[in-house]
């Protein structure tokens, strides 16, 4: 039976699958000998068997009573003894955070009794009644279900104007059989005063919590796999709600913003640690600690020196004090912006702390790619309502709503919106996900808004506190009595914490001018510059662009594009020159079709030379038509309607152009007459696109020019392309490597055989994820990939990135077999995969030799190459 409870001093930081974020680090401060309170943590096994079977593990509840008897041993006291009560909070912690998703319980352990004893040990009633008010409100709430606001309601009703530290034992004990009758009301049964069994509750509470529909939303936007669960950890009691010299509140050990060095954080003063996160009173700066307590202040600052060390990064805390005692309750690697990610990166660096390898692993693609989104230009003439707090960074304007529910509505038809709130709890993750940004009026850097909303990269000012807020009405007022109500158009700046009326126009940001070739002046810009440079000397993966146009191509090459892997011709065709591929389409005699050719080669030509013209020096892969033809034709039913309106009058043109439209229907396009079909079946059709791109090349200078053939299925059909394009070419004197594109499984199969034809190959994900799973793209994503995603068949779309066991293992199989026959085979990728994270860490694992993504993805791609040659374990493949 495996063991499923670990003391803190039995764990570490290293152990976070099987102890989640929390718990190992925990027990990773209790190692470092930090003041943390003593516990033990139930493993997240544990919690896949409960969520698998429906029942606790045999033998965890016996596991669970020794370590208990342990824990009483050492404190001198058993959980809610009557006379001197031990309690224990109760919290969940999954490997990663997922800040407020899931449940956690304080104060366990305390019922009519032992508030007594508690009361009577600490000289301290109103102590020991608010605990028992919190402990039956946070489990009324989490573990029977109850709805939160009846307990909120009761409270508020008693308190009147007053806040809640000025309610006394009297009226806090009033409170406790208030919400004893709300437990009753609601469920029919007592609040359970036993304590193990109040213990035992909320243990399977958090384990439930770990599939509660807020949950499983927050991880499917996060990426989290579904079946990980989460750990349990229960910790001794320390209270910050004892009086005015206790406390509780939370802190980074720098910036999360800006990643400057510094005291940041909140602190409240006698409350328990939920009450900062939930924004109940307003917490004040950290910095405040030093007058309140100097020698906790010191303790505490001392400390954060230490895990920074300790972690060689930015951690975030949270500590409660009680009567001047400082207590450790969690830590880990704090979540930060973008901006910051790269800053400190570079500072840490800078201090000694870490190298440049291992800086150019502390930041994402996602990251860079984040910031490079526009920002606002000067605000001209836009009235700003006021200033909250920057929790986000990025611009954002939209319609402003109040609830989660039209968030997701307005969006859902296109509007971009702002969600607006007092403060966000975990019930507005849906609106939050749809907005382009959020706006609160109460809670500071780390409240529940903040924390999401730079989790996601949106765009967040929190704290606006001169905002008032009305979502029942559905709008807010503004110093100076301005009134916005919903569907009025705001801005919010996530860098100042700026909100104006209307829409305020946006620049692009610093780091998108840099890579457009602008300066590296602010910190940022040259923590950018100092990590891409490193991760280009470190890659091994060279980075190419998709590009059609010379524009795209000549901004590719900017961004540091070191060549086009993949160049469309079918856009070439659209436009004007749709006419003369209709000519091609309704062609009857050989002459004609060749006519329409003729008068398509000089164009593409064209098209060639101002590509190779822009990536003089640098490779260009050229694809060969690769849609079906009918694609370039009218739609059928406006067609058919505009000859049968015609009548007799109907051009003669039309009526051809109808039969072809019906003719070449197709039931499957996708699997129909495309790709080097095409170039088989048209004589003449792939022999036009490749004399085109002989004499653009020759005209153009310094060509290094790829031929690439769509859809191979089998050797035959690249042999037989190969042979008329060879002849072509050495007719012109050019020399162009000719290759393939993998995206039929067949090609991948019989990659062998596929190589001795061609010089290179490049993967086309998308048609290959498509033909492997037997998914139509555009049919499936909206039809059930929502549910897909929620059942866990995949935890994110094979189509945003690569499906390593499927998709991947034909790869695999291409990259080995077709070195095999050819050693020098050159091999890229060259689907939208390609500017994926983790595909590009899958690229380096198979030793493909490059990656190909739109330009505006050609950083995060640079960037991901230099981290996977860091990080990942490269295949013998080579
Ligand atoms: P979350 O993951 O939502 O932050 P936590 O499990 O960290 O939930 O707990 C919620 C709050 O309760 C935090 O502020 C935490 O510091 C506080 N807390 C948890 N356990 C204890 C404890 N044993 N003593 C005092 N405060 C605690
Ligand atoms: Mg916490
Ligand atoms: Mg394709």
């Amino acid at each position: 039976m495996p063991k499923y409870v670990y003391d803190f001093t039995e764990g570490n930081k290293d152990l976070k699958d099987l102890l989640g974020g929390k718990g190992a680090n925990l027990a990773e401060m209790t190692n470092l000998g930090l003041p943390v309170p003593p516990g033990f943590t139930i493993t997240t096994e544990a919690c896949r068997r409960y969520l698998g079977d429906g029942r606790m593990p045999d033998g965890l509840e016996g596991e669970i009573g020794e370590r208990l008897a342990a824990l009483e041993m050492r404190m001198g006291k058993r959980l809610g003894q009557a006379d001197d009560p031990l309690l224990v909070s109760v919290r969940s912690g999954a490997k990663f955070s997922m800040p407020g998703m899931m449940e956690t319980v304080l104060n366990i352990g305390l019922n009519d009794d032992s508030v007594l004893g508690l009361a009577k040990q600490s000289g301290n009633d109103r102590f020991a009644w608010d605990s028992y008010r919190r402990l039956i409100q946070m489990f009324g709430r989490t573990v029977l279900g109850i709805d939160g606001e009846l307990f909120e309601d009761a409270m508020d009703d008693l308190k009147g104007e007053r806040d809640d530290t000025e309610l006394d034992a009297a009226d806090l004990q009033r409170l406790v059989e208030t919400f004893k009758g709300v437990v009753r009301a609601r469920t029919g049964r007592d609040f359970p005063s036993d304590p193990r069994e109040q213990m035992d509750l909320a243990v399977r509470a958090v384990f439930d919590s770990w599939n509660a529909p807020r949950a499983i939303l927050y991880r499917r936007q996060e990426r989290i796999p579904a079946g990980l669960g989460t750990a349990v950890n229960v910790v001794a009691m320390v209270f910050g709600n004892m009086g005015p010299d206790s406390g509780t509140g939370v802190a980074f050990t720098r910036d999360p913003g800006s990643g400057r060095q510094g005291v940041y954080g909140d602190y409240l003063r006698n409350a328990q640690g939920e009450d900062v996160v939930a924004g109940i009173r307003n917490t004040v700066p950290l910095q405040e600690l030093e007058t309140i307590n100097p020698q906790a202040y010191r303790e505490l600052i001392g400390i954060m020196g230490t895990l920074e060390r300790h972690y060689r990064d930015l951690c975030d805390i949270e500590f409660t004090i009680e009567r001047g005692t400082l207590w450790m309750l969690q830590t880990r690697v704090g979540k930060r912006t973008a901006e910051a990610a790269f800053c400190i990166a570079t500072q840490l660096v800078d201090e000694g702390l870490i190298d440049m390898d291992e800086a150019v692993t502390r930041v994402t693609g996602d990251q860079l790619a984040h910031l490079m989104f526009p920002r606002f230009s000067a605000t001209n003439g836009n009235r700003k309502l006021t200033t909250g707090m920057n929790a986000s960074p990025g611009a954002a304007a939209g319609r402003a709503v109040f609830s989660s529910e039209r968030a997701v509505e307005l969006a859902g038809r296109g509007e971009a919106v702002i969600l607006v709130r007092r403060e966000t709890n975990p019930d507005d993750l849906a609106g939050m996900i749809a907005a382009h940004g959020v706006l609160t009026s109460r809670g500071g850097k780390t409240s529940h808004a903040a924390v999401v909303a730079r989790g996601m990269g949106k765009t967040c000012v929190c704290g606006a506190e001169e905002l008032d807020v009305d979502t029942h009405a559905g709008r807010f007022t503004a110093p100076g009595g301005v009134v916005v109500n919903e569907g009025d158009v705001i801005s919010i700046d996530g860098g100042s914490g700026a909100v104006y009326l209307g829409e305020v126009p946006v620049t692009a940001s610093p780091v998108a001018e840099y890579f457009e070739g602008g300066p590296a002046e602010d910190e940022l810009v040259r923590a950018v510059d100092r990590i891409m440079t490193h991760a280009d000397s470190v890659r091994r993966l060279a980075v190419r662009a998709n590009a059609d146009t010379p524009e795209d191509a000549a901004r590719a090459r900017r961004y540091g594009a070191e060549g086009i892997g993949l160049c469309r011709t079918e856009h070439m065709f659209l436009g004007e020159r749709r006419r003369l591929v209709e000519d091609l389409i309704l062609a009857t005699t050989p002459e004609e079709r060749q006519a329409a050719l003729d008068a398509l080669e000089p164009l593409q030509t064209g098209d060639f030379t101002g590509i190779f013209t822009a990536m003089r020096g640098l490779p260009v892969t050229i694809r060969l038509i690769d849609p079906p033809l009918h694609e370039f034709l009218p739609d059928l039913t406006e067609l058919a309607v505009k000859v049968a309106l015609a009548g007799d009058r109907a051009g003669d043109r039309d009526r051809r152009l109808l039969d072809a439209v019906k003719r070449l229907h197709e039931e499957n396009p996708m699997l129909g007459l495309r790709g080097v079909r095409l170039g088989l079946a048209i004589p003449g059709l792939f022999a036009m696109q490749v004399r085109a791109i002989a004499t653009a090349a020759r005209r153009a200078g310094g060509a290094r020019a790829e031929i690439m053939i769509p859809l191979v299925g089998a050797v035959q059909e690249l042999e037989i392309v190969r042979e008329e394009a060879e002849r072509i070419l050495a007719e012109a004197g050019v020399e162009a490597a000719i290759g393939t594109m993998i995206e039929v499984p067949r090609a991948a199969l019989t990659a062998g055989q596929i190589a001795e034809a061609a010089e290179f190959f490049s993967f086309g994900t998308n048609d290959l994820t498509q033909m492997t799973w037997g998914f139509s793209r555009d049919d499936v994503e909206s039809a059930f990939f929502g549910t897909y995603l929620d059942l866990g068949v995949f935890g994110v779309s094979p189509f945003e990135s690569v499906d390593r066991e499927g998709v991947g293992r034909l790869m695999r199989i291409a990259v080995e077999e077709g070195r095999r026959t050819r050693p020098d085979l050159k091999l890229g990728i060259c689907g939208e995969h390609g500017g994926d994270p983790d595909s590009v860490h899958f690229c380096q694992e198979i030793g493909l030799d490059y990656v190909s993504c739109s330009p505006f993805r050609i950083p995060v791609a640079r960037l991901e190459a230099g981290r996977a040659a860091l990080t990942c374990a490269e295949s013998d493949a080579r």
